[in-house]
Order: structure tokens, then sequence, then C-alpha cells
């Protein structure tokens, strides 16, 4: 019998898969131990289901095409094709939480750490305190 294509694909799609997954907890894990810390960001991989949204207490999660808030300044949306996270807001949930709310609410697996937003813990601290002051 002749296999169809995909079947000859899952197999290597399930490994690229498995060694994607263990690279990001990997990465997330090396950088927040070493005491330096990633804003979250998201990829096309979203269906903005909006799950994550809910989870996060500095109110950094946005639906597609949605203004977003600093202070109450309205700025113009980061993402017009799926829900996106503002770094300016984001902090880990550094000041909440031991951990980021938003990435396990993922069915998609589409939250991970944004390399090109490396912060301290104190840098993450300043940020959350300056919510408080000025305002989500
Ligand atoms: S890591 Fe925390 S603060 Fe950052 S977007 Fe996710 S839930 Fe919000
Ligand atoms: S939970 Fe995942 S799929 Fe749903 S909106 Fe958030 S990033 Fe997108």
């Amino acid at each position: 019998m002749v296999k169809q294509f995909s079947e000859y694909l899952y197999l290597p799609y399930l490994v690229f898969k498995t060694i994607d997954y263990f690279w990001k907890a990997f990465l997330l894990n090396y950088i927040s131990s070493g005491g330096f810390f990633m804003a979250i960001m998201i990829t096309d991989e979203c269906i903005s289901c909006n799950a994550c949204e809910a989870e996060c207490p500095n109110t950094a999660i946005y639906s597609p095409g949605l203004a977003y808030n600093i202070g109450g300044q309205e700025y113009a949306a980061l993402s017009e094709e799926h829900t996106y996270i503002v770094p300016d807001k984001c902090t880990e949930c550094v000041g909440f939480y031991d951990e980021p709310q938003c990435i396990p609410a993922c069915p998609t697996e589409a939250i991970l750490a944004d390399p090109s937003h490396v912060e301290t813990k104190e840098e993450l601290i300043a940020k959350k305190e300056n919510l408080d002051l000025v305002g989500r």
C-alpha cells in the first residue's frame, strides 16, 4: 500500500515540535536563572482565542487591531494579525507571580520569550512600579 505524503511528514513534525518545546523551556529557564528576563511575545501560531489576556496582571495583552493604553494615553495596535503583548507593559509577571501566567494558558504554544527584550529583574520591578504609578 502506498503511504500518503502526510504520513511521512508526521514523524519529522513530532520531532520538530518536541525539540521546539524543550528549546523554549531551556532558554526561558537559562535566562531567568541568570537574573535576566525577557519580555514575552506572541508568534504567528496564535489563533486569537484571548485565553492569555485574562491571565495578565499588567493588562499587557491586547486583541489584534485594538489600541493599547499606558497611563491614560492611547497607542496604535502592535499587531493587526493576532493577539499581541506590549513589551512596555509586560514584566514577565514579576511583582505578581513567580512565573509568566500567559504561557501555560495558551493552547497553541504561541507565547515565548522575546530575545530582543532582555531585562533584569530590577528593571522589571521598576517597570511594574511605574505602571502602578501612571496606570495600566
Ligand atoms: S508574562 Fe505576565 S505580564 Fe507579561 S504578558 Fe504574560 S501575563 Fe502579562
Ligand atoms: S492564548 Fe495563545 S492562541 Fe490564545 S490569544 Fe493568547 S497567544 Fe493567542
